[in-house]
């Protein structure tokens, strides 16, 4: 048996840490892959179809699930300052609170322990993620702070307001609090000029 075969059994045990059939604190497995999603997004990928996206599901079983954790008081859309058509959903007080309890923190924690570090192991699945992304002909979500589109913006003495950053994407400014959020818009970049 291939390494690799292996850890594909090993890493299919480690999906209990994220799939499991009863309610955990009130939330399915999806509720909780939704709201953890929507806590790690930024504004441009809290959206139900970046939310779809991420979780592996139609829109309409996404908004179903958005509908329950709003109902729960978990979350609450708002409309794009951008584009009045488009909602953003944030998680509200409440969900924050809720998501201290994430059954999927023992698995964080496990991956923080590793001997050869979570660095080494994240560059790995980042690697895995690309190959199937180009043979699936999809695109993962990733953290803005790694993306080719982003770009700092011009330090103005005149206001102490202005962002830091600003997404050639978007053209939209980027607040230094949402570099390390995740966006499905996201392009990598070959050589990061920011650090880790
Ligand atoms: S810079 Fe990239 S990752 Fe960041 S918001 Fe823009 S498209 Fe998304």
């Amino acid at each position: 048996m291939t390494a690799a075969q292996e850890a594909v059994d090993l890493l299919i045990q480690a999906a209990g840490s994220w799939q499991f059939d009863d309610a955990f604190n009130g939330l399915r497995d999806r509720e909780w892959m939704a709201l953890r999603f929507l806590a790690r997004a930024n504004r441009f990928s809290r959206t139900p179809s970046a939310l779809a996206q991420f979780v592996g599901t139609t829109r309409a079983t996404a908004s179903q699930t958005v509908k329950r954790l709003e109902d729960k008081g978990y979350l609450q859309r708002r409309n794009s300052d951008q584009d009045k058509r488009s909602v953003i959903l944030d998680v509200t007080p409440r969900g924050e609170k809720l998501l201290l309890s994430d059954p999927i923190t023992q698995l964080v924690d496990a991956i923080a322990s590793l001997e050869r570090g979570a660095n080494n192991f994240r560059d790995s699945l980042r690697q895995i993620l690309e190959q199937l992304d180009a043979r699936r002909d999809r695109h993962h979500a990733d953290f803005c702070r790694k993306c080719i589109f982003l770009s700092e913006a011009a330090s103005s003495p005149a206001s102490r307001r202005r962002p830091e950053y600003t997404c050639r994407f978007f053209r939209a400014n980027v607040d230094a609090s949402e570099i390390d959020l995740l966006c499905f818009n996201f392009e990598r970049r070959e050589s990061g000029a920011f650090p880790d």
